[in-house]
């Protein structure tokens, strides 16, 4: 290519569809959407898709997949994941390269790696645009995948500063999960849902509310009725009453952010992310259909606005080291079992808890206990338990009990149960690994990670991005401005 052409090409590229039609045989104009969907699943790898996908065949006597609606997608790739100074991320790393497109330090929330200057996002460069811009999570507000489009603190455990610069972000609509402090660690600071509504938000906390919403009432701030202590939504597997649904949440914000000036919209599967720490493999599917489910919505939308729609779906790091074939099942898989677990590592560990709170230790017994976990888990009832399984859940029982570590040496214990409830941590592992699933980890790996894409500008995504490259890619096919 010779330097003029390539001038030309180039020249074509920055400014538009006007300037490629006088190159002659220039590419096709570039696409300019104008709407924006980006899905972040938190942790959520391709095993973690996969054996959704895997199940929903199975419930059909299939073995084989049932593609989710993000696997229609024409594009798909992988991203690499690490941070600035760690090769296996977090989730304000990842999450600020994926909102600015700058590698950064772990626990740093939108800032450079040295935590002395803000980086600008592409929610805020939109917003500069006159797009209207929504952030939706299923856990708090202020954690940091959504913080990391709004925010910028030196340290993602700011919670309450990251909650006063939502305040100051002017965004649209925020959906899910509250604040985690909202009145500061030490509840002495102004209240921050006050503070909200004296901005001019609209607060939504009921039902009722929110079937009746529309563009009237933003901005606003959907905060869902049923929270748990960290102000996260419970599971979707859990299907609590008088909860909202991230799937709802998306439709809702897709209905009264649609304008002619076009929206930028970030939605985060925040619990794939904590399933999979606690190795709870029926959460973390029951949390990738909700996920699903809100793209599904999307992609209804890009129906309708095909050539003006852009829906990227990715995740800041993968969690859990799933893997889709376990040492003692060989090469066998049977993942409907996961569906004879009843209830999420939430709601068991706190079954547990109360047990434990209502019986003395004098009278705390196994057979109790194993009735529970046969009734939620199966095991024990009609998934047979072999003599090493029941071992491992008596030891569990013992120092779940005990509180003791027993003979278990540090490291161990950090293998077999790491801060979770032992006996719901083993039930968990062992339901999975009967279902031929395995996990190496409680945390993070460095795994990349997928990356489906779907309509205008979606090429510009092939090849082997960088979690960085995504959001660049965002801000070249929006024509974002540059923001102080
Ligand atoms: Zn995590």
């Amino acid at each position: 290519m010779n330097r003029l052409r390539y001038l030309i090409l180039l020249l074509a590229f920055v400014a538009g569809s006007q300037i490629a039609s006088l190159a002659g045989d220039a590419p096709a104009p570039v696409p300019h959407p104008r709407y924006v969907f980006f899905f972040i699943g938190d942790g959520m790898g391709l095993a973690h898709v996969s054996m959704a996908e895997a199940l929903l065949a199975e419930r059909h006597g299939k073995t084989g997949i049932q593609k989710l609606n993000m696997s229609t997608f024409p594009v798909m790739t992988f991203a690499a994941t690490f941070a600035k100074n760690r090769y296996i991320t977090c989730s304000a790393a990842a999450g600020t390269a994926l909102a600015t497109g700058e590698k950064t330090s772990i626990n740093t929330i939108g800032m450079d790696s040295a935590r002395t200057h803000p980086l600008r996002t592409i929610a805020e460069r939109a917003r500069a645009k006159g797009m209207k811009v929504g952030i939706m999570t299923t856990v708090s507000i202020d954690h940091a995948t959504p913080a990391c489009f709004y925010a910028h603190q030196p340290d993602r455990n700011m919670y309450y500063e990251i909650g006063t610069q939502l305040l100051s972000s002017g965004f649209d609509f925020f959906g899910g999960g509250g604040f985690k402090y909202p009145t500061g660690k030490n509840k002495d600071q102004p209240d921050l849902y006050q503070a909200v509504a004296a901005k001019g938000y609209t607060i939504v906390k009921e039902q009722k509310v929110f079937d009746t919403v529309s563009v009237r009432s933003l901005p606003m701030m959907v905060v869902n009725p049923v929270l748990s202590a960290s102000s996260d939504m419970p599971y979707a597997m859990d299907s609590v009453s008088g909860s909202f649904s991230l799937s709802g949440i998306v439709k809702k914000a897709i209905e009264v952010l649609d304008n002619p000036k076009g929206f930028f919209m970030m939605v985060e599967g925040g619990k794939i992310d904590w399933a999979a720490h606690a190795n709870d493999a029926a959460a973390i599917i029951g949390e990738v259909l909700e996920l699903d489910k809100a793209i599904g919505y999307a992609l209804e939308f890009y129906r309708q606005h095909p050539d003006e729609t852009l829906i990227i779906v990715t995740a800041d790091h993968e969690t859990g080291g799933l893997a889709l074939g376990w040492a003692g099942t060989q090469y066998e898989s049977d993942f409907t079992l996961l569906d004879r677990q009843k209830v999420s590592s939430d709601l068991f560990d706190a079954k547990m808890k109360a047990y434990k709170k209502r019986t003395p230790a004098s009278m705390v017994r196994f057979d109790s206990v194993m009735r529970m976990v046969a009734t939620d888990f199966g095991l024990g009832a009609d998934i047979r338990l072999s003599k090493c399984e029941e071992e491992q859940l008596r030891r569990a029982f013992r120092i779940s009990m005990s509180g003791e570590k027993e003979s278990l040496c540090k490291d161990e214990n950090t293998v077999l149960f790491d801060i979770y409830e032992p006996i719901g941590v083993t039930a968990r592992r062992i339901l999975a690994n009967k279902a031929g699933i395995g996990f190496t980890t409680w945390m993070h790996t460095g795994s990349p990670v997928p990356v489906r894409v779907i309509g205008a500008g979606q090429e510009l995504f092939n090849g082997f991005p960088d979690n960085t490259d995504i959001p660049k890619n965002i801000a070249r096919l929006l024509r974002l401005p540059e923001i102080k």
